[in-house]
């Protein structure tokens, strides 16, 4: 590439995550000069990546690479192939000769909640609180208009957390309205939210959510102009290469401007708390009703949580087959 010899028919392909950080010289003409971005696969192409790795598994005829797609956005290829190799396992486990919807179903909730530790030990208050806090998060956002619909809601312990809400978006967003981030960081603090309501006490376990509450207000303040302040960007970063993490913040403005972002990033997630507790306290039975069906049933799906919010009775609970004593 330096010029002075002609290399006809070599194409030189390259890939990197951090176009950002490249020289200049490097995407001159004649050299890296076109550019290809590959985002993680939409819901076609999630379909086709499924279908080249489930050539390498024996599949059963039930399974629905379609709904599988739709049901897994934001997975990256990678994620696609951990997928089925979970599945496989699951179903090996189980003794099957072939890879079922079941066994896809269960790979989908671990790659994306992490396992379950359904060894650890958990006192029946600890679970009586995960269960409230679950409770409010599933509540708030089914009861917030445009929100993402609820999957499932769990008080199995996986990964480090002790419980779980999760949301699956129907279609895949590429924008935020700033609705939608509202209602995100109301959900986020539904959990606390339940906890303030019903045990009258605060515990730990809202750390990371009121931490990424945090974030998005901000973010809705200094680099969306999603506040009174107007659309500007407050605070240039300095990103570490390779690793893409935040390494500082830039301040490009006044102290006064620093206290104004402060109180508007205080009064998104204080108006946000409003809302959450604003729900629960005028569904408080239901928040009742949900919890208690937590605890008895510890995952409850969408279906689920449609009964319990009519009030209609639930199903029978039926035996799964990896039910072990829970302590
Ligand atoms: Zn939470």
């Amino acid at each position: 590439m330096d010029g002075f010899e002609s290399n006809e028919g070599v194409i030189l392909v390259s890939a990197t995550n951090r176009p950002d950080v490249l020289d200049p010289a490097l995407l001159r003409p004649g050299r890296f000069d076109r550019q290809v971005i590959v985002p993680l696969p939409d819901v076609k192409g999630r379909e086709k990546i499924l279908e080249v790795h489930m050539r390498k598994t024996i599949v059963s005829q039930d399974v629905d690479g379609k709904v599988i797609a739709r049901g897994t956005p934001g997975f990256s290829g990678a994620d696609i192939e951990n997928l089925v190799n979970e599945a496989a396992l699951y179903a090996a486990r189980l003794g099957k000769e072939k890879v079922t919807m079941v066994d896809f179903e269960y790979a989908k909730d671990k790659v994306m909640m992490g396992a379950e530790r359904k060894s650890m030990v958990i006192s029946e208050q600890e679970k009586r609180i995960t269960a409230y806090h679950e409770a409010g998060h599933a509540l708030v956002a089914r009861m917030l208009p445009g929100t993402d619909p609820i999957h499932k809601i769990t008080i199995i312990p996986r990964g480090r957390a002790l419980g779980l809400t999760q949301q699956l978006p129907i279609d895949e967003k590429h924008t935020y309205p700033r609705r939608f981030l509202l209602n995100s960081i109301s959900i986020l603090l539904g959990g606390r939210a339940a906890e303030e309501l019903v045990l009258e006490d605060f515990t730990t376990g809202a750390g990371n959510d009121i931490e990424r509450a945090t974030d998005l207000s901000r973010k809705m303040v200094c680099d969306w102009g999603m506040s009174p302040m107007g659309p500007m960007s407050f605070g240039k970063k300095e990103e570490q290469i390779f690793l893409g993490r935040e390494l500082a913040m830039h301040k490009d403005y006044s102290e006064e401007t620093a206290r104004r972002i402060d109180t508007e990033i205080g009064q998104i997630v204080s108006a946000c708390y409003d809302t959450a507790k604003k729900i629960l306290s005028e569904n408080l039975q239901i928040l009742h009703h949900l919890s208690e069906e937590l605890i008895k049933r510890e995952v409850l799906n969408s279906e689920d949580l449609d009964a319990i919010i009519s009030g209609r009775a639930l199903p029978e609970q039926e035996k799964t087959e990896d039910s072990e004593p829970i302590h």
